[in-house]
């Protein structure tokens, strides 16, 4: 039993150090899994470490070279700001930086210089306290301006975005120019210039011009005077030889008298010429504006001129431009001066071929005024490009062989150049040698209100013109002149040309030259055209003898005159016999038919009788004398055609001659027709009715002594 125990406590036991070993081997496994984990672990660990301080490594590497460049960037800032400043500093001129607020961020030592002594600016002072330091330590000439208006007027010039400069004055005498710029970021640069040097060079210059100025005043005073004092005894000289040759003188006494006369009066042309020349110098000659009539003053220029034409057998011409007024406010005798001059050279240095002054220009509704060119061409001798210059200028002629044998002075041009300058205009003149000059000039006058020649009323019944006419740019400047006032019109060149069939209204022929006696022309003119009115246009300087019965107008002439000289013609044409007016007898019950029928009759002249129905219309007729009947078919009380077979009636009665009788339907009437006509209705119309169908009508069944379509 002993033994048993012991053998089983052995066993326990040797059991139980079994169970312990296999729970330290458990362990022991568990451990050495546990301690393989945390090597792997700690493995990973520092393999992240290690990719951390190479990071670390880099940035420092990084941060280093940045810092490094920023220390060298910053040493190029500053040494390229201090370069600005050095190349800002020696400058002459002051120069200053502001920024948004108007506080000085910089300024050049000329800038502060401005200030020494007078108080502290520097970076920071504000600009309107550098105003103040201007106005209270008398910096700054101000000179008839307020200290609170400069101050005011300075602050508010830096507002603007663009900022315009502005000269100043010190106190020193010296001149500044400031000139500033806004900046992106609203600053203000602003740059002093010290301009006093140019300053007064211009000051010198200007005191030189006025002196040399006054010389020159002084002179043409003296010059005017002269002038002015020669013209009384020249007065004296011309006035007596006038007189002398009044007198009973022999041929040699004569001739010494008009030798003296005339050469009297060409002296008073250069001395006239001579003392508006030193007039306009002295700047004495003052424009006095006034109405006139420019149309009319072209004209009267060219009457001056027409003896020297005719005798040279030279083609004088004006144009002036159909829609332009013919009135204007201007210094009517200085322009007619300029246009004497210009028109006087153009006859004097042509010897043959023509002259043309024309006038055209632009009419400024808003402004009422009118921009005028006119200009003077000829045919004459011309003038070399390099001479233009030269010609304008005083005393200045042309001096060469085929100018030689013209008298002048030379001044004209010059005084017309000035003249129209003073009027505010400009001279130009195109010329080829050999081939003719054109001058021409341009002003600007004021308009007058005048009476619009468009709407003059030509006498009844003249509507086409036959234009005979040899001179092409006679015919040209007449043809448009007839179309403004609404005429159409033939041309043919002579007399011999003119056939019956051209039937026109009214004939203009110009008498030329060498037609000499008119009478010939007129006399077949009668042969052909009978009392056709006619215009015979003349030169004033030819005298023709004309038949009477004929309107003459003298060439050139204006458009009033054009107009005047057709109604005179028409005056002297035989009579028409006198015209009664049409009487129409209408029968129509519509209110609305009515008054379409009254309104579509509105344009002509006749004595319209309106009734409702047929019983009034008989009753009208009657009672009444009429040369023409519309009406309608279908009207209460008594209808058109039945109304129509009373008239007829009535008219059998009376022995009178029917009168036509239209009838107005609406019916489009196949059997109907038939009826009408037999009711005595001559004509119809069908409505709606058309007024070209009802004028028609009328004009084709109207007596002969009325003439509804009559103006
Ligand atoms: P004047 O006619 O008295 O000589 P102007 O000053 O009027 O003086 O003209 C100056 C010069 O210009 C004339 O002498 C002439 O040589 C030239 N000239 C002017 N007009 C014409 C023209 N239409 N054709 C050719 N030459 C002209």
């Amino acid at each position: 039993m002993e033994h048993s125990r012991a053998n089983e406590d052995l066993m326990l036991e040797r059991r139980a150090r079994l169970a312990a070993e296999r729970l330290l081997d458990q362990k022991q496994a568990e451990l050495t899994a546990a301690n393989r984990k945390l090597s792997a672990h700690a493995l990973n660990l520092s393999g992240q470490i290690v990719d951390q301080r190479r990071v670390v490594e880099e940035l420092e590497g990084q941060n280093t070279r940045v810092v490094k460049d920023l220390v060298a960037a910053n040493h190029k800032v500053v040494a390229v700001e201090r370069l600005l400043w050095d190349a800002i500093d020696t400058i002459h001129d002051g120069f200053a930086l502001f920024d948004a607020s108007r506080n000085l961020i910089a300024a050049n030592p000329p800038y502060l210089a401005a200030f020494e002594g007078a108080g502290d600016v520097g970076p920071g002072t504000n600009f309107s306290e550098i105003l103040d330091l201007c106005i209270d330590e008398g910096i700054v000439d101000l000179r008839d301006q307020g200290a609170d208006d400069w101050y005011e007027m300075m602050l508010a010039r830096w507002s603007n975005s663009k900022i315009e400069p502005i000269t100043l004055r010190f106190w020193n005498g010296i001149y500044v120019k400031m000139v500033d710029r806004r900046t992106s970021d609203g600053g203000v640069v602003s740059l002093v210039l010290n301009i006093t040097d140019s300053i007064l060079k211009e000051g010198e210059l200007r005191d030189a011009r006025d002196k040399a100025q006054a010389a020159d005043r002084a002179k043409s005073a003296f010059l005017a005077k002269m002038s002015h004092e020669l013209r009384t005894p020249m007065n004296g000289v011309v006035g007596m030889a006038d007189l002398l040759l009044e007198s009973p003188l022999d041929e040699e006494g004569t001739l010494y008298a008009q030798t003296i006369r005339n050469s009297g009066e060409a002296l008073l042309e250069i001395i006239n010429d001579v003392l508006d020349f030193s007039k306009i110098e002295a700047e004495k000659i003052l424009l006095k504006p006034a109405p006139f009539d420019l149309e009319r003053l072209v004209q009267d220029v060219g009457l001056i001129v027409d003896p020297t034409v005719t005798q040279k057998g030279l083609d004088f011409q004006i144009d002036y431009d159909q829609f332009l007024p013919a009135e204007f406010v201007g210094d009517a005798g200085r322009i007619r001066q300029v246009l004497t001059n210009l028109v006087g050279n153009a006859v004097k240095f042509t010897d043959e071929g023509y002259v043309l002054v024309r006038v055209v220009g632009v009419v400024n509704d808003a402004e009422q005024n009118c921009q005028l060119h006119i200009t003077v061409e000829d045919s004459g001798l011309g003038i070399d490009e390099d001479m233009i210059e030269h010609i304008f200028g005083e005393f200045n002629q042309i001096e060469d062989e085929a100018n030689r044998k013209y008298e002048g002075t030379g001044l004209g041009l010059s005084i017309s150049h000035k003249l129209v300058e003073q009027m505010g205009g400009e001279v130009w003149i195109s010329s080829v040698k050999g081939e003719g000059a054109c001058f021409g000039f341009k002003i600007t006058l004021p308009l007058v209100a005048e009476a619009d020649m468009g709407s003059a009323v030509l006498p009844a019944g003249i509507h086409r013109a036959l234009v005979i006419e040899p001179n092409a740019m006679d015919l040209d400047i007449l043809t448009r002149q007839m179309e403004f006032l609404g005429l159409t019109f033939a041309a043919l060149p002579n007399v011999d040309a003119a056939t019956k069939d051209i039937d026109p209204d009214i004939v203009f022929v110009g008498l030329q030259r060498e037609l000499g006696d008119g009478g010939g022309a007129i006399e077949t003119l009668r042969s052909l055209f009978g009392d056709t009115p006619i215009v015979a246009m003349t030169t004033p300087a030819i005298p023709v003898k004309l038949p009477s019965g004929i309107a003459t107008l003298s060439k050139p002439f204006k458009r009033e005159d054009l107009f005047s000289s057709i109604t005179e013609a028409a005056s002297f044409a035989p009579k028409a016999p006198e015209l009664r007016q049409l009487r129409l007898l209408a029968a129509e019950d519509n209110k609305t038919n009515q008054l379409v029928f009254r309104k579509m009759l509105k344009t002509l002249t006749l004595d319209l009788t309106l009734v409702e129905n047929g019983i009034e219309a008989v009753h009208a007729f009657k009672n009444g004398e009429f040369d023409m009947v519309f009406t309608d078919i279908s009207m209460p009380e008594m209808d058109g055609m039945e109304a129509s077979a009373r008239i007829r009636e009535i008219e059998e009665e009376r022995g009178a001659n029917p009168i036509p009788i239209i009838a107005m339907t609406a019916h489009a009437m196949d059997g109907d027709e038939e009826r009408i006509k037999q009711s005595g209705i001559g004509h119809y119309l069908t409505k709606p009715l058309k007024k070209d169908q009802i004028h028609a009508m009328i004009k084709e069944l109207s007596p002969e002594d009325t003439d509804p379509f009559q103006e």
